[in-house]
């Protein structure tokens, strides 16, 4: 590549953050190194922004002391800003949506700071601030998908009937997401999401019905997730979603919340049929002991359960030694 096309010293996201080690220099090796080297950065920034967000909501709404000044503590747990400062000429990184996600990064912490400080002096929390750092940290996150997934188009990683992640680039990504729930001790979930009597919507309707009712379906289950919450495509009418930060009982809220929403949106696959669409989900937690094949294969456990109690449910599964059971499912 000559200069031009060889990004300039994109930097990865290997270097580790806490230790402050200088950032390596990524790329060498092409287009696809560095796409994919910017991707795992926007994911690091995306995964230090929520613990950085749960951390100052904990001080602001719970003062919980912490043992340096706030100022420090962010500027030592985030790295996005010296990454971005450091390629921001580079040709992958120089395009209005990196710049706009950098100016959004700069002014969440910059509302973070205003508040921890008035905070600090006068124990004090101006609810309009508050509700700027909410706002700025959603229009950060979004941003921050929305990077992800025009990088990710870019790479081919998405499913182009349904938009949602492909198979293939699943794996990766959740070995990835049980690694840094394992490090971060944080819980993760993995939930199955499978429509119930698809087979039967083809039949009636035409395979291109269904594939309406799934495009449907993936829409839903896009927009109603978290914004660190990831979907992909599993197989024919299944779809994996992978909840980053949330133990099983926030995961079956989340969850719920899915199951309810499609059962509330009935897809017009013609002029004169409107369908109502169901789904059977099953969830399963990310456990140090497990590979992620196993635990797709508790979740898959856990969705069959959810079919066997009569379909329209979520089950999770909780005790490894016990059946999965059930978890605020609605019926
Ligand atoms: P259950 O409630 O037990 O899940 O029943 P089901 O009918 O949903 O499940 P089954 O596994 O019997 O059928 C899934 C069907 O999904 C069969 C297959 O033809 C269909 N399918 C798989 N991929 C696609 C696709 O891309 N488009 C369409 N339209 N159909 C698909
Ligand atoms: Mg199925
Ligand atoms: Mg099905």
């Amino acid at each position: 590549m000559n200069d031009k096309s060889q990004p300039a010293k994109a930097t990865t996201a290997k270097g580790t953050h806490k230790g402050h080690e200088m950032p390596e220099s990524v790329a060498e090796g092409g287009m696809a190194d560095a796409e994919r080297d910017i991707l795992a950065e926007l994911d690091k920034a995306l995964g230090e922004h929520i613990a950085l967000l749960l951390r100052w909501n904990r001080k602001l709404l719970f003062a919980e002391s912490s043992p340096q000044p706030d100022h420090e503590e962010d500027d030592h747990d985030c790295d996005f800003g010296a990454w971005y400062a450091l390629n921001r000429h580079n040709r992958l990184i120089d395009q209005p949506a990196m710049h706009a996600l950098a100016t959004t990064h700069q002014q969440l912490h910059a509302s973070a700071k205003r508040l921890l400080s008035a905070h600090e002096i006068d124990g004090e929390v101006d609810p309009s601030e508050f509700d700027m750092l909410a706002l700025r940290a959603e229009s950060f996150f979004a941003q921050l998908r929305r990077l992800e997934r025009a990088f990710r188009t870019a790479r081919s990683d998405v499913d182009p009937l349904t938009g949602t992640y492909n198979r293939q680039t699943m794996m990766g990504d959740l070995n990835s997401e049980r690694e840094r729930a394992l490090r971060t001790n944080t819980p993760t979930a993995i939930a199955l999401v499978d429509l119930d009597h698809f087979k039967s919507i083809n039949d009636t309707y035409g395979h291109q019905a269904g594939d309406v009712v799934l495009q449907s379906v993936a829409g839903i289950l896009q927009s109603h997730v978290r914004p660190f919450d990831k979907v992909y495509r599993y197989g024919g009418e299944e779809f994996l979603i992978c909840l980053p930060n949330a133990d099983m009982k926030q995961c079956a809220r989340v969850l719920e919340r899915l199951r309810r929403v499609i059962e509330a949106s009935p897809v017009a696959v013609s002029d004169e049929a409107v369908l109502p669409i169901t789904a059977s989900i099953g969830a399963a937690p990310m456990t140090k002991s497990r590979t992620v094949e196993q635990i797709i294969e508790k979740a898959d456990k856990a969705l069959y359960a959810a079919k066997e109690g009569g379909r329209n449910r979520v089950r999770v599964w909780r005790n490894p030694d016990t059946k999965p059971t059930s978890e605020k499912h609605a019926k």
